[in-house]
């Protein structure tokens, strides 16, 4: 085990390295106490600030940390763990590798723990589909579109780049974050998986440490675009009867009125959206959008979750990702994360809302 497997864990060699030491994870957990703990920090780190925490001192404790990280997180099988422990380690992975690309060869020879362009490119089976060119690199059109997908930005997008017989013209910094892309999923792939119950048992407080964690996160937080069309059934059935004119039990309201605040939908415009309803009083609703925001009141109130609507009769039209999830801002949340950018219209920038255009 190499110091360059501990700084880049997800590599195939380094997967393989830990195979070659023939490294029992079940007795990892149950008897390494220091790996066990650098690997909960890892996630801890991971869904609380973006980061995967400082590196143990030592490499072997290190790179360890790594396979029983995932463990846990598979563990946890929460979606937004998952995602933000995969951005987590790729956003490490990115600070490091940019920082070696530009040290100069003469100190790279020296220095075994470092990683060039090229070995990272082979490393994902990117070597033929990038290319460098006078003014920074190309990169097959393919290739492009797969690691450019989940970037925000028009500027990534396909129809605002330079394209010149399938190939898309990138600066070097550009390619950087095609590179931690490819990262992202290459620690995505496989997650979550399924936890022998002998080293679930194992991990048990670990699990509900992070747990605990995670439901005191404010998951409403990132999310502040208004998108309908990837909307949970049940929001979009109530949004539609809202839409409809037709009447809304009181709890129905509270959940459509918490549910676009969540998202971060002012109190003007959730009263503009409801304008339409004839059973609609302004200062009803207002009130009601104020009260839920904690503006009179003093508790700020949340989306009702999944439970809770099905106890209410709100919950319709139940889809397959309403299977994996237990919150209406989950589902929403998932589906903004697996959206292409050009389904990222937000509603109140697209000037085409349907109650604008029944109006
Ligand atoms: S399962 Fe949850 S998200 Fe899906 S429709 Fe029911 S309440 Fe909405």
């Amino acid at each position: 085990m190499e110091p360059l497997h501990a700084r880049y864990p997800f590599l195939e060699q380094s997967r393989a390295a830990v195979e070659a030491a023939a490294v029992d994870l079940g007795e990892v957990v149950a008897t390494n106490e220091a790996v066990t703990t650098r690997a909960l920090e890892r996630v801890e780190s991971a869904i609380t600030d973006g980061t995967i925490g400082e590196p143990h001192r030592r490499t072997r404790v290190e790179l360890l940390s790594y396979p029983v990280a995932r463990v846990l997180v598979s563990l946890v099988d929460v979606h937004i763990c998952t995602r933000r422990y995969a951005q987590a380690e790729a956003a490490t992975a990115y600070e490091r590798f940019t920082e070696e690309f530009a040290t100069t060869t003469e100190l790279k020879s020296t220095q075994s723990a470092r990683l060039d362009r090229d070995e990272l490119l082979a490393e994902f089976d990117l070597a033929s589909a990038v290319r460098e060119a006078g003014d920074g690199f190309r990169v097959e059109v393919g290739a492009y579109l797969d690691l450019a997908a989940d970037q925000r930005g028009d500027a990534w997008r396909l129809v605002n780049r330079a394209l010149a017989d399938g190939w898309v013209r990138v600066t070097a910094e550009e390619l950087n974050v095609l590179l931690k892309q490819a990262i992202r999923h290459r620690v995505t792939e496989g997650l979550p998986f399924d936890v022998p119950d002998a080293i679930a048992a194992e991990l048990e407080e670990e699990v509900e440490y992070l747990q605990e964690i995670l439901s005191d996160l404010d998951l409403t937080r990132e999310i502040d675009t208004v998108v309908p069309d990837l909307f949970p059934p049940c929001m979009k059935a109530l949004l539609d009867q809202v839409q409809k004119g037709e009447h809304l039990e009181h709890h129905s309201r509270f959940a459509i009125a918490a549910f676009l605040t969540g998202i971060g939908m002012t109190t003007d415009e959730i009263v503009d959206l409801f304008q339409v309803n004839p059973g609609f009083g302004e200062e009803a609703t207002r009130y009601q959008v104020d009260h839920i925001r904690g503006e009179t009141s003093p508790t700020e109130y949340s989306t009702p979750a999944c439970s809770t609507m099905q106890s209410y009769g709100d919950c319709v039209n139940k889809d397959d990702l309403c299977e994996t999830i237990s919150h209406p801002m989950g589902y929403y949340e998932q589906k903004l994360d697996d959206a292409e950018e050009d389904e990222l219209v937000d509603w109140r920038e697209d000037g085409e809302s349907e109650d604008e255009a029944d109006a």
